[in-house]
């Protein structure tokens, strides 16, 4: 098998509804994003000979990702009160919006599946909330 791995970084604020600590705060985070692909071929001709994947490719990939949600506010789908996103989008902040709960973990499995709709080996994202604290998604093979 072989293995690669690159990264993106992006700024963002959250808050997790119905947290009981200080993450219920908006606050932000610089937000990293590593992704691990694996694989057992490498391409056979082309520009990409003897690669996995083409780390120019890859990185473009997770960039335009990472671009989705650079400067956003990223909330779970009614967690705010309709007053406060009317008011928030009169004030023309970038507003980012899912469907889930956006912990480290769930980004992580987010990505990993956004990544895998783009048809990469993807074996496994990271993601890093600070410089010490991170989560991971895989899937079990
Ligand atoms: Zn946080």
């Amino acid at each position: 098998m072989f293995g690669l791995q690159a990264e993106a970084c992006f700024d963002a604020a959250h808050f997790l509804a119905g947290h009981s600590g200080a993450c219920r705060n908006l606050h932000g985070h610089r937000w990293r994003i590593v992704a691990e692909l694996r694989g057992g071929e490498l391409a056979a001709g082309g520009s990409g000979r003897d690669m996995l994947v083409d780390f120019a490719g890859l990185k473009q990939q997770l960039r335009a990702l990472a671009a989705e949600f650079d400067h956003k506010l990223i909330y779970e789908a009614g967690t705010l009160r309709p007053a406060t996103l009317a008011a928030l989008r009169e004030e023309d902040f970038a507003l980012a919006e899912l469907p889930f709960r956006p912990t480290a973990e769930r980004l992580a499995q987010y990505f990993y599946h956004r990544l895998q709709a783009d048809g990469l080996m993807v074996a496994r994202v990271t993601v890093y909330e600070t410089p010490e604290n991170c989560a991971a998604y895989w899937e079990a093979e």
